[in-house]
Order: structure tokens, then sequence, then C-alpha cells
């Protein structure tokens, strides 16, 4: 039996299924694992969604956001080891690394049901049953409409499940201006649309709710917290934990602002540095020819995309940037030049 007969079989009746996906979901993760939920929920499933942190207000609109269960908040504990003891399928959506979801993925690990991973990260652990993977995937959304193809089902598709994985498909491409922005995602978009996606509605509420603290806290960063390096190709953000209270900083207000400094003439790799409570959380862009999710992984505990990375550092903020500068200055010609990154890098 081919992997993909067995994971069918292993759905094809009534199940309890437990989703997660990434820490600080975005609306790739949300909306695949919303998306998900309810076309399961619609095959007779019982579903449960955890999350391993809160997520942005600006994704709040989704069909079974209500009943998502943030793990972060204490009280919420035993009802997720309950619902994860009680699983007998765990997806695991626009994630490849189990440390991606803190806590849970120990408990994840250590659990002996059958465990789903969709995503299209690079460098996967080997933790699944079944993996649907793919990094010529624009977003996991875009994995998770072809898997419900796939099956059979795409009838069950409905104006709901299409604009969760709309949602995903738009975020993860840059609004369909990014290099991943393959054919195929317009093929798969224009289904959605054709289902009923609204997409109009769904960038406006993404892309247009912004509040007047995140307007300003963004204003804020532009003017007072950009550092360009015009010398090193280089420009980023350094926010402190001051700047963030403030500015009353809420989880998806700073979502977007690194690319700002990206988009400055001549710059081939852009950065934000956050101060949070534990650690400073970093986000990485870059154009095209540059590999910044192995730059994370080598030095900032962390990975993603090429061209959009993440990762953290326990240094102070200050040791994190002089770090950063002294990293990116030694290996310019690695990272900007004609050598190879991934032979070269580390
Ligand atoms: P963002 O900068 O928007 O937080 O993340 C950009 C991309 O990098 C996303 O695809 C995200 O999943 C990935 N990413 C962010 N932080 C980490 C990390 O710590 N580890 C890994 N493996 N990927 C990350
Ligand atoms: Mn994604």
């Amino acid at each position: 039996m081919t992997a993909f007969a067995s994971f069918k079989k292993e759905i094809s009746s009534p199940r309890n299924i437990f989703i997660t996906t990434h820490v600080k979901p975005d609306a790739d993760a949300l909306g695949s694992s919303l998306g998900l939920a309810n076309y399961l929920i619609k095959k007779g499933h019982k579903v449960t969604v955890v999350t391993p942190t809160d997520y942005p207000y600006f994704l709040t609109w989704m069909k079974g956001n209500d009943d998502v269960i943030d793990f972060s908040v204490q009280k919420n504990h035993p009802k997720v080891k309950k619902a994860l003891k009680e699983a007998d399928i765990v997806f695991c959506l626009d994630f490849s690394v189990l440390s991606r979801v803190n806590e849970l993925g120990e408990m994840i690990r250590e659990s002996d049901t059958f465990i789903v991973n969709i995503d299209h990260h690079q460098e996967p652990e080997d933790f699944a049953d079944y993996r649907l993977w793919s990094t010529e995937a624009a977003a996991t959304c875009e994995l998770v409409y072809e898997m419900i193809v796939k099956l059979g089902d795409k009838k069950l598709i409905d104006k709901e499940i299409a604009e969760c994985l709309y949602a995903g498909i738009m975020t993860d491409t840059g609004g369909f201006k990014h290099p991943n922005t393959t054919s195929n995602v317009h093929h798969v978009v224009a289904d959605l649309i054709k289902i009923g996606a609204d997409n109009t509605k769904v960038a406006n509420l993404i892309y247009d709710s912004n509040s007047v603290n995140r307007l300003k806290f963004i204003g804020f960063a532009i003017s007072h917290r950009l550092v360009v390096r015009e010398d090193l190709h280089l420009a980023y953000f350094v926010i402190s934990k001051k700047d963030l209270q403030k500015y009353h900083h809420k989880t998806g207000d700073s979502e977007g602002l690194v690319n700002y400094a990206l988009s400055l003439d001549g710059v081939k790799m852009a950065a934000l540095f956050s101060e949070r409570e534990d650690g400073v959380k970093i986000s990485f862009r870059s154009t095209a020819d540059v590999a910044v999710n192995k730059f994370a992984a080598a030095y900032w505990n962390g990975g993603g995309h090429k061209n959009a990375a993440g990762g953290r550092s326990h240094l102070s903020l200050k040791a994190t940037i002089e770090r950063f500068e002294d990293l990116v200055e030694e290996k310019e010609e690695v990272l900007f030049g004609t050598k190879v990154l991934e032979e070269n890098l580390g």
C-alpha cells in the first residue's frame, strides 16, 4: 500500500483528530489548520485545533476561530493533553521541526498516534507517519487544497474553507508577488474564487485592518529604528521591549515591517530584531539569490524559506546586533557574492 493509500484509509472513518501549527501562527498556519478542520468536520470527524501561542487579531475572522485552543494559556493544558491523548490522528501543519511548537512538540513525539505532516519548509525532521511535503508549494494551504482534491472531496470545499485556504496562499506569496507565485498557485486560487472565496474581502481583512497604534508603531520604526548599511547591502530594524510597550504592541503588529527594509534600493538582506520576554525574535527577508534560511539555521536557531526565514537570539539586543553585523561582514562574500551559500556558510 502506498503512503497516501494508508493515510486515506486512516481517515476513511470518523476519527478523533488533533490539528496543530507553529508558534505565532500566520495566515498560512491558521488558514491551513482551520481550512482542514472545517473539511474534516464535514467528513464526520471530531476535530480539535490547538495553537502553541496566540495569533494576530486580523486572522480571527476565519470559521472555527472561536474553538481554537491556545496552549500558551495555562488553564488550557488539561484540555489539550486530553485531546492529544484521545486523538487517533495528529496533523502538524506549516512546520517541519517539532521545536516549532514549543512543549507541544515533545508531547506529539511521545504520542503513539498516526502523525501527518503537511508543510513546505526546508529540511524536515522525520517525525511523521505520513508526510505531504513540498518546498515547491508556496503555502501549506496550497498543499491542503491539493490533498482534499486528491482525496476526491473537492465538492466539500465551501466558501468558508476556500477563504481560509485563500488567506494562506495570498500571504505566503506576499500578495502574489514573491518568486513562489507559480502558475499552480494561480490555478488553485482561481478554483478557490470560483468556489466562492471573496478575495477582496480576505485581502481587506488581513491587510487593511490596522489599528492607529500599529500604524504609528510602523511610522516610528521606519523613522527611528531603521539601520541602513549600504556597504553591506543590508537594512534592519531594532525594536526594544520599551518600544513595544510604548505603542501597545499586539501580536501581528510587526507583521510586514521587515519588508520595508527589503524594499530599499540596493538592499539584498533585511532583518527585524524584536526584543521579547524570552530573547530576541528575528525575522529575515532577502532578494531572490540570497538564502536567509541557511543563515538563520547556521547562526540563529532558526530556519524557514530561502527568502523569508526567522530565528531567535538569547543574547541581549545590543549583543545580538553586534554579532549580526560581525557575521554579515565576515560572510559578506558568501551571502551576497559569487560563492555558493549552501557550501560555504557555517
Ligand atoms: P517570520 O519572519 O514571518 O516570523 O517568519 C518567516 C518564515 O520563517 C516563516 O515561514 C516561518 O515559518 C519561518 N520561521 C520563523 N522563525 C523560525 C524559526 O525559529 N525556526 C524555523 N525553522 N523557521 C522559522
Ligand atoms: Mn507557510
